[in-house]
């Protein structure tokens, strides 16, 4: 389709991965350590020039398209949009139309047009005047702070944001779909579900709104809680959003260090006073996928959380969660009389806060002081209950050097042999039946690790492949040396066959006229010379074939030994069954191979 390829001549394949990945640049092509699988060493790689990417470590690859695919869950003719509206491109083809009839697509239209109306609402009308005076006298907000949140609101009235959007040519069955509106079954009627109530949109990362919470702005009998948020929708899933962070990702990214506070107002004041590097999860602990998303910026957070213990217990779930996770966590104290949250805080003295974020202590040291903090270490079952509950805590870490640095200053701290600790800390471990970490989808990437670095044989075919592409002329040298059967059922088989046709006709065609895809569609020529600038980046051509040598007549030494195996089973068979003359074949065969 002519449209992706407009695309993708228009976006920059290293930038676009960039605001997702750490890419650092390697030879022709940038890498970084891959986001689908779990790994240490990088080995997903981007090549600007083909627009490609690939990940040598768990298989997965392919263009733009796959990649915000990939990384955003989305469908292709979502990703399609998203980067269409990147590029600044209209897509006018059959595809655009299939997005625009998709009822997400309709949702997120739906919550723009509530989002502008609330806003109109709170600006202009006079029957906003009490919220107004809300805002901006009792929670000091500036008119433009308002302007940049969409802040709004909607009187308690029945169905008037409904009627509007139904002028406006939205179908009620969306209108529903979307979360705003209410159908009563029995009545066969529709109303608000938002009504009375001041309104903050809630963005997705790249700023569709995709729901709202509804604060209430005078509490009656009827008002029902104090906030209402849009329920799940097939637009927002509140497990996988995380208020302001399509405003806040790239300060996150500058600073490396994601600010997380309890509430909506809270992200607004730190934002207003100039901290931009502030989100909050939705009125839950956070979640896998919202842990996932905070890693795609930084892997360092500071939490604030209220002082009340509902608070602290969902704090808790959430930072169990980034612990597994493998991020640093620090915890932002509020000093006694400074505030109950960061909004109130700021109010009374802002740099209060800047100091108090600036001064967070690691989730460990603050678990120290919170258990240890007046324990009578001297009665022995106290010190077994916080020995308990610190290697609780410390069991968490998924890193053992991290473990067990912070046993060692337990045993400092409560007198207690490091042997001893380790030992409980084990049994601790051995009980958690399921680490948290090996669930979620990084555990599952792990689990089907696919094919090209599996095995030894598929690495040396995979690594002389790449050597090859690199200097082709290696295969003239080694050509008497290379049988077609060491790669007949490797996914290189095709670059043998074309480079042995090259050789017999002289042919000037180069590697890159090759079209030889795997699987999933990936030119293999590519995968190879991405590989080979990955492990052979400043090797001369010398040094290329020698080592293409080596590994070549080890190759074959595995070759050998697999086939000569296979015989051997085949041989056993030929025996049991007293079938004489397949075995003289057989031994005959085996002989050949050993010679
Ligand atoms: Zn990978």
């Amino acid at each position: 389709m002519a449209d992706t390829q407009a695309i993708k001549d228009r976006v920059d394949i290293v930038q676009l991965i960039q605001e997702y990945l750490p890419l650092k640049k390697a030879g022709a092509n940038w890498k970084a350590p891959c986001p689908f699988h779990h790994e240490k060493t990088p080995s997903f790689m981007v090549h600007p020039e083909k627009q490609i990417w690939h990940c040598f470590g768990c298989g997965k690859g392919g263009d733009i398209f796959s990649f915000i695919q990939e990384m955003e869950g989305l469908e292709f003719s979502e990703a399609l949009k998203l980067l269409a509206d990147r590029a600044g491109i209209k897509i006018e083809s059959s595809q655009f139309n299939e997005i625009n009839k998709s009822q997400k697509n309709r949702i997120a239209e739906i919550n723009s047009k509530a989002a502008f109306f609330f806003n109109h609402f709170l600006m202009e009308m006079p029957a906003s005047a009490a919220a107004r005076d809300y805002l901006y006298k009792k929670r000091e907000l500036k008119e433009q702070a308002i302007i940049d949140w969409q802040i709004g609101f909607i009187p308690d009235q029945w169905d008037l944001l409904t009627q509007y959007l139904l002028k406006k040519g939205c179908s009620i069955d969306d209108l529903v779909a979307s979360g705003l509106t209410v159908k009563n079954e029995e009545r066969k009627s529709h109303y608000d579900r938002f009504r009375g109530r001041i309104m903050f949109p809630i963005s997705d990362v790249h700023g569709n709104i995709v729901g709202f919470t509804g604060r209430i702005l005078v509490e009656t009998e009827n008002s029902g809680g104090k906030y209402v948020n849009t329920p799940q929708t097939i637009a927002y899933d509140k497990s996988r959003v995380l208020y302001a962070l399509n405003k806040a990702k790239q300060e996150i990214k500058a600073k490396d260090l994601a600010v997380i506070v309890e509430g909506q107002m809270d992200v607004i004041a730190c934002h207003e006073a100039g901290m931009k590097n502030v989100i909050a999860a939705s009125g839950t602990a956070l979640t896998d996928e919202q842990v996932r998303l905070i890693k795609r910026y930084t892997n360092n957070i500071a939490m604030a959380f209220d002082a009340d213990t509902a608070g602290q217990n969902a704090a808790k779930r959430g930072i169990d969660v980034a612990l597994a996770a493998g991020l640093n966590i620090k915890v932002i104290t509020i000093p006694d009389g400074a505030g109950k949250d960061a909004d109130e805080c700021l109010k009374k003295n802002s740099s209060v806060w800047f100091k108090a974020v600036e001064e967070a202590t690691s989730i460990m040291d603050w678990y120290f002081s919170r258990i240890l903090k007046g324990a009578n270490l001297n009665d022995p079952k106290i010190k077994q209950r916080a020995a308990e509950e610190l290697l609780t805590e410390i069991s968490k870490i998924p890193f053992a050097v991290e473990r067990e640095a912070w046993v060692k200053k337990m045993s400092e701290l409560l007198g207690s042999d490091t042997a001893i600790l380790l030992e409980a800390l084990r049994k601790i471990k051995s009980d958690i039946r399921e680490p948290i970490h090996a669930r979620g989808d990084v555990g599952k990437a792990e689990s089907r690790i696919p094919v090209i670095n599996s095995g030894k044989l598929d690495m040396l075919q995979l690594e002389i492949s790449a050597l090859i592409v690199k200097y082709p002329s290696i295969y003239n040298a080694l050509r008497a040396y290379v049988k077609p059967e060491y790669f007949s059922e490797s996914v290189y088989a095709g670059l043998y066959e074309n480079l042995e046709k090259q050789y017999n006709t002289n042919s000037r065609a180069t590697l890159g006229d090759f079209k030889l895809n795997n699987e999933s569609g990936e030119n293999i020529i590519d995968l190879l010379s991405m590989q080979s600038e990955k492990d052979y980046a400043d090797w001369d051509e010398k040094k290329c074939e020698d080592e293409a040598g080596l590994m070549l007549s080890e190759l074959e030494k595995n070759f050998r030994k697999l086939k000569r195996d296979a015989l051997a089973r085949e041989l056993k068979i030929a025996q049991d069954m007293g079938d004489a003359v397949r075995e003289n074949e057989l031994l005959q065969k085996i002989m050949d191979l050993t010679n």
